[in-house]
């Protein structure tokens, strides 16, 4: 039995992951949960599946908690904030950590699993894309795999089993387009936040819907898949492939490509993330490539959407960089939630903020370092939208 902890249980990615343990009851315990507000569900989770640990994000919430499981014997440990997060992601016996959690938030916990020698299943991409230059060293100095549930990254991952070290040239990672990849430019100008979050292929968390629709998701995953990959940035390109059954590909030293395939579906990846190296069975519908008909590809244009030439940038820039790109596009992107700013304006507030903080980089940041970066961006993007603020550097 693997004994597994969710951080960000209530979410997309945290359904889906105890969707998994419910399909497999042989396979999975569960140690420890987290969530940030939605006490109903989170209460119903751990009713069902009875773990040792729990934390809340607001301490405003224990008492609507603690009422919603008073009836359950025995009783699970319950922590509130980024602290009591990050004590559950390192707590007890569970040997992997589901990292659920949306954004930055994620990045203490994380690191506190990997200190604790758990290895990590990875959705919460903006944690590796801040901190890759101090969870890199770490895993190697607590003996950690960091497994790639992304589906691209679990894509690449999948068709690196056994290609020799060095045999990996390029990735091609393929991008749907988001919700207007078929939208002339000039109506962009004016789209809502409604628009934005139809995503034509995938139903996940509002923000990284956002950043669908953007394709910043996509030069996170360009960072992302440098730090888990190790290839330069001139070896990472992007294709726009609308039907999203081809999860990425990568090119080896002999120009060989091969690529995963699948319906979009994110129990896949993080199935992977979980079994492996072992493939299980699942009753899920096998691909029909028939019935897809054909699969088409087209180039990224980088004039509609900014945002992926900004995230190259920063990825190339390197040290603390990739984390104020994370923390303006965090920032810029609940503006745009909160309709306090347009979508023209998210890419625009990042590049002032890279821009900005290019003099101040330094190559090799260490973690307080990154979270003073990440605290920094967010302010000047503030205080950017909002010029009556005072920035405090
Ligand atoms: P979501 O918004 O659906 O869920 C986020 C979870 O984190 C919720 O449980 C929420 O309560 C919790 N949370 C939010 N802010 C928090 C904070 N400050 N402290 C503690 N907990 C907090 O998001 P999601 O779509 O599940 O995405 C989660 C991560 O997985 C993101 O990094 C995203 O980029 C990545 N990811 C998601 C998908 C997907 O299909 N949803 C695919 C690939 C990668
Ligand atoms: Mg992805």
């Amino acid at each position: 039995m693997k004994q597994i902890t969710i951080l960000g249980a209530t979410g997309s990615i945290g359904t889906q992951t105890l969707e998994i343990v419910t399909q497999y009851p042989e396979k999975f315990r569960v140690v420890g949960l987290t969530a940030g507000r939605n006490i109903p569900l989170f209460a119903q989770q751990i009713r069902q599946f009875q773990p040792e640990i729990v934390a809340i994000q607001d301490e405003d919430l224990i008492p609507e908690l603690r009422l919603a499981i008073s009836e359950m014997q025995p009783q699970p440990e319950i922590l509130v904030g980024a602290e009591g997060i990050a004590t559950v992601a390192g707590y007890g016996n569970a040997e992997i950590v589901v990292t659920g959690i949306v954004g930055c938030a994620g990045l203490l916990p994380t690191i506190a699993a990997i200190r604790a020698g758990k290895n990590i299943a990875l959705a919460n991409k903006e944690t590796l894309i801040a901190g890759g230059p101090v969870i890199l060293p770490l895993l190697s100095k607590y003996g950690v795999k960091l497994l790639p549930a992304d589906s691209e990254h679990s894509a690449i991952f999948q068709c690196l089993q056994g290609v020799p070290a060095g045999g990996l040239k390029r990735i091609i990672l393929t991008a749907s387009g988001g919700a207007f990849r078929d939208w002339p430019v000039e109506q962009m100008a004016n789209v809502t936040v409604a628009d934005a979050l139809k995503h034509p292929n995938w139903s996940m968390g509002q923000k990284i819907t956002i950043d669908s629709a953007t394709l910043m998701n996509k030069g996170l995953e360009v960072i992302e898949a440098h730090y888990l990959f190790g290839l330069d940035y001139d070896h990472i390109n992007i294709v726009i492939h609308p039907q999203s059954i081809i999860h990425s590909l990568i090119e080896l030293q002999d120009t060989s490509v091969l690529a995963q395939l699948g319906w979009p579906d994110m129990r896949l990846p993080l199935l992977y993330s979980l079994s492996w190296p072992e493939r299980w069975p699942t009753p899920w519908k096998s691909l029909d490539l028939v019935s897809i008909g054909s699969l088409t590809f087209r180039e990224p244009d980088h004039h509609k959407y900014p945002c992926m030439n900004l995230a190259y940038a920063a990825g190339r820039a390197g040290g603390a960089m990739p984390a104020v790109l994370n923390a303006a596009n965090e920032q810029a992107v609940s503006l745009f939630l909160a309709e306090k700013i347009t979508f023209a304006d998210i890419p625009r507030l990042i590049e002032s903020t890279c821009a900005h903080y290019d003099s101040m980089n330094c190559a090799n940041p260490e973690l307080d370092q990154i979270l003073a970066a990440d605290r920094w961006a967010r302010e000047m993007v503030l205080a950017s939208y909002a010029p009556s603020r005072v920035l405090v550097v």
